[in-house]
């Protein structure tokens, strides 16, 4: 039997650590309502891009609800609601949220859709995929970043998202056709098997170029004959798709 007063110290430090817990959740929250303000005033009047004045509330309750400081290392979580790119290890980043913002509004995803996303990075992209369809796909070509991501979207409570480890070029055979496909690295050209993994109706974001030169965002759709068209949307700064394709 503990001495009370050991008790109520240990009871104090308890009540403590968790108090300080929900004062920086609270903090994470109050960034991440600026970070989505600073979202809505750089996507409005944007209807050169979106096809519509502004990005739709959907994606604007699942930038207000994702915890990018669960997605960030732990170097970078006092930057995690900057509007921009983070190191995540490997050479590689998490996107700026603007852009993964007007990528996400873009696929225009159904609740009940089927999405796969090619380059998990950090699982922050996966995550809003995941506020917005029901079947996420996530594939990553370095393996730490993928087991990294994954036990990321665990923790976050994403515990449906599929990840893999793989090469994405090929996309991911068994669980196409999908509604929706969205590639966070730079390819030089529109991948074909993903372009076959996408159902007709479906549509593709998928930044193309080159590494450290002119890149543009693309938006690519399937009609419902299979004829695909693409539309450049904006310029873009991602790194490369890599792989041996
Ligand atoms: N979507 C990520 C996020 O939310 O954190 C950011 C992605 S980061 C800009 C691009 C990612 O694509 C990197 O993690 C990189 O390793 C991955 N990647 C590059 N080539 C790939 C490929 N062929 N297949 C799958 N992932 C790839």
């Amino acid at each position: 039997m503990k001495h009370p007063i050991f008790r109520l110290v240990v009871s104090g430090i308890v009540l403590l650590f968790f108090s300080a817990c929900a004062i920086a959740e609270n903090d994470f929250a109050r960034q991440r309502h600026a970070l989505v303000t600073a979202i809505k005033t750089e996507t409005a009047g944007t209807r050169g891009y979106l096809d519509s004045e502004s990005l739709d509330q959907r994606v604007i309750e699942a930038l207000l609800k994702v915890p990018r400081h669960e997605f960030v290392p732990d170097a970078e979580r006092p930057f995690a609601y900057a509007n921009r790119p983070l190191p995540i290890g490997y050479g590689q980043t998490i996107s700026q949220p603007l852009i993964v913002a007007i990528m996400t509004d873009l696929l225009k995803l159904n609740k009940s859709g089927r999405v796969l996303e090619v380059g998990t990075g950090s699982g922050y992209q996966a995550a809003m995929l995941a506020e917005l369809a029901d079947n996420v796909y996530t594939i990553e070509i370095i393996e730490p970043l993928a087991k990294w991501a994954s036990a990321n979207l665990k923790r976050a409570g994403y515990d449906t998202v599929h990840t893999r480890t793989g090469d994405g070029y090929y996309g991911w055979e068994e669980a196409a056709p999908f509604d929706a496909i969205v590639v966070t690295a730079v390819a030089s050209h529109i991948p074909p098997p993903l372009i076959k993994q996408l159902k007709p109706g479906g549509r593709m974001v998928i930044p193309v170029g080159a590494p450290f030169m002119t890149q543009y965002l693309v938006l690519v759709t399937k009609d419902a004959d299979g004829k695909i068209g693409t539309r450049q949307i904006l310029p873009v700064n991602f790194v490369p798709l890599t792989g041996r394709h």
